[in-house]
């Protein structure tokens, strides 16, 4: 495999939510052709449309030519099913963080990928390990964690499973360094790094709002000014999407076997309710 970074071969998104449209923007804006995918028609013209006018807000703001912006858009391609993308370097898989859904998605592209292309997951929790099972080819297989919103954190935690090979690693740095990221390796766990250390101290917040130790605001507001965070643990979980969290929690739970890691029943019942967050407009604030 050649590890060098040529913008003249595509990649490719499957999911067209909060995630998949932020890792479409930043490959489309760093010059690579994109073919995205998602399962639900409106999800990817919501998801595409959304993307377009990100680029007219960068335009507006005076931080991108308007030349520029049409051109990234020019090479934002919706694709209606998986065999219709071309033979991408690169294929990102940004759907639902459901152990399921996800394996049925690596079985189905597996064998349209070329050889030598890497098959990466964006998943917030779910082993590498156990989703490269699904393809022919673990080697290829990695963790490619975006954070949200994807243009404007920097980070790419980026996850080896069992069998990832060197090459595929040194690729895929590449690759985010070419969409302006800093990739930070980790090993494969539950919740890579990111996740086992944040998703607790959300879990924690939560517990302080049912147990009515303060109200969300004054909580995010001590996290913020007193420990230094830029954004409080609530608005955070907000921003990431309850339900996430929750799924999130519920892998820390099963697979670490911690008692501690155990989902606050509160977040439970707020997607339970539909209040997801920022994403439903209402979850611990109304937006
Ligand atoms: P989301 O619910 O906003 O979007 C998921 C999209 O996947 C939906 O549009 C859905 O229609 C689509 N989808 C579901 N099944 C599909 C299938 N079989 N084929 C194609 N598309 C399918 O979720 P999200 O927040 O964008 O999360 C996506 C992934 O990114 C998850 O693995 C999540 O853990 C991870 N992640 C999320 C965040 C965050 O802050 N939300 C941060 C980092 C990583």
């Amino acid at each position: 495999m050649s590890t060098t970074v040529d913008k003249s071969t595509p990649v490719a998104v499957i999911g067209a939510g909060t995630m998949g449209r932020g890792i479409t923007q930043v490959f489309a804006q760093s010059g690579f052709e994109v073919h995205v995918h998602d399962a639900v028609p409106a999800a990817l013209d919501a998801g595409i449309g959304f993307v377009g006018k990100m680029f007219d807000r960068l335009v507006d703001k005076g931080k991108m030519e308007k030349a520029e912006a049409e051109a990234a858009k020019g090479r934002i391609h919706p694709v209606a099913s998986v065999k219709e993308f071309p033979k991408p370097q690169l294929l990102v898989e940004a759907a639902t963080e459901r152990l399921d859904v996800k394996l049925e998605i690596l079985k189905a592209c597996d064998g349209l990928l070329p050889d030598d292309a890497i098959l990466a997951s964006n998943t917030s929790s779910i082993s590498i390990t156990r989703l490269a099972t699904a393809t022919a080819k673990p080697n290829r297989f990695i963790g490619m964690h975006f954070f949200n919103p994807v243009p404007l954190m920097k980070l790419v935690e980026v996850i080896m499973g069992l069998d990832t090979d060197e090459a595929t690693l040194t690729k895929t740095i590449a690759l985010a360094e070419a969409v302006g990221k800093t990739p930070l390796r980790a090993n494969d766990s539950p919740g890579f790094v990111s996740n086992r250390v944040l998703m607790p101290l959300i879990n924690e917040a939560i517990a302080c709002v049912q147990e009515s130790i303060a109200d969300p605001a004054s909580i995010d507001g001590i996290m913020e000014l007193g420990c230094a965070h830029t954004m409080g643990p609530l608005r955070t979980a907000d921003l990431i999407g309850l339900d996430v969290c929750l799924d999130i929690m519920e892998v820390l739970h099963r697979d670490l076997g911690e008692d501690r890691y155990r989902p606050n029943p509160l977040l439970r019942k707020m997607v339970a309710a539909g209040r997801l967050g920022k994403k439903s407009k209402r979850g611990f604030y109304e937006y």
